[in-house]
């Protein structure tokens, strides 16, 4: 059964990071946020003015140029999906996996879990990093988006649970500051070897002409960087305590391969570790 791996989650996550890190495996195949793409009023913009990931625009782009007249037909999602994976087979084999990082935009999950393997990644951003973001880009009052992030999250994993999808839950943090580490978790969970190589997602085979733009700056596709600004802000840390109201999901959702073992106990530190060293070289 073809593999179909789906990155859910709110926008502003890292998720077009994370469909090119996993794009540079030469099993897998990211597309973007194919929902984007198949909806008519995005067309033209898309294919003439966007820049792929591959580095061309979308109506020269090697993947996507033969699907221009084809993503704004009037035909429904399903159909649209559906020749979208019999194009890619065709042009990649069966063995290749189909990467779709449309996050929020699910209405063809329940079909793609009938039809296909499917395995979703649900990636979250800190609460006070994501918070951080899109207040300075929109102006909304922080405690509004913390609440949006709540509810959202919330809705999300309510849909996909009630689907009964394949779901393993990552944390924009612990992919930015443990790349190898978590990469080779996803790994596992899609069923693929790991290769150094996705720590450099500038290597990536994607083709993504629809996700954030960091797919086109060449110094933040060369590796993981993580985006401290929000440690900086005042105005956040002022409403911290109000928000800790969000912290059990927050941290169930962002830091759970990180903190898998007891509590307090955090990857390459804590306790446990430095008991064993202390013992072992130092008593
Ligand atoms: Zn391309």
């Amino acid at each position: 059964m073809k593999k179909v791996i789906y990155i859910a989650g709110l926008g502003h996550s890292g998720s077009t990071i994370l469909d090119m890190a996993l794009g540079c495996h030469k099993k897998i195949v990211g597309l973007g946020e194919i929902y984007a793409v198949f909806n008519k009023e995005n067309t033209s913009a898309l294919f003439e003015k966007s820049t792929c990931s591959c580095g061309k625009k979308g109506k020269d782009c090697d993947f996507w140029k033969s699907l221009k007249e084809f993503s704004g037909s009037d035909k429904s999602t399903e159909d649209k999906y559906r020749k979208l994976i019999n194009i890619f087979t065709k042009k990649y084999g069966d063995e290749m996996i189909l990467l779709d990082s449309s996050k929020n935009s699910y209405p063809y999950l329940q079909f793609l879990n009938k039809e296909y393997d499917l395995r979703i990644i649900y990636l979250t951003r800190d609460i006070r990093s994501w918070i951080y973001s899109r207040f300075t880009r929109t102006k909304i009052p922080m405690f509004f988006l913390a609440l949006r992030w709540f509810l959202e999250n919330k809705k999300l994993l309510y849909v996909l649970r009630k689907y009964g999808v394949k779901m393993m839950t990552v944390g924009y943090e612990e992919l930015s500051l443990y790349p190898e580490f978590i990469l080779k978790k996803i790994s596992r969970f899609i069923n693929i070897d790991f290769n150094d190589i996705m720590l450099h997602p500038n290597n990536t085979n994607s083709h993504i002409i629809n996700g954030n733009i960091s797919r086109v700056d060449k110094e933040k596709k060369t590796g993981f960087f993580y985006d401290f600004r929000w440690m900086t802000s005042g105005r956040l840390a002022r409403i911290t305590s109000i928000i800790a109201i969000f912290n059990k999901m927050n941290k169930r959702l962002v830091y759970s391969n990180i903190s898998e073992t007891t509590k307090g106990e955090f990857h390459i530190f804590g306790k446990q570790k430095k008991e064993k060293l202390l013992k072992e070289h130092n008593e």
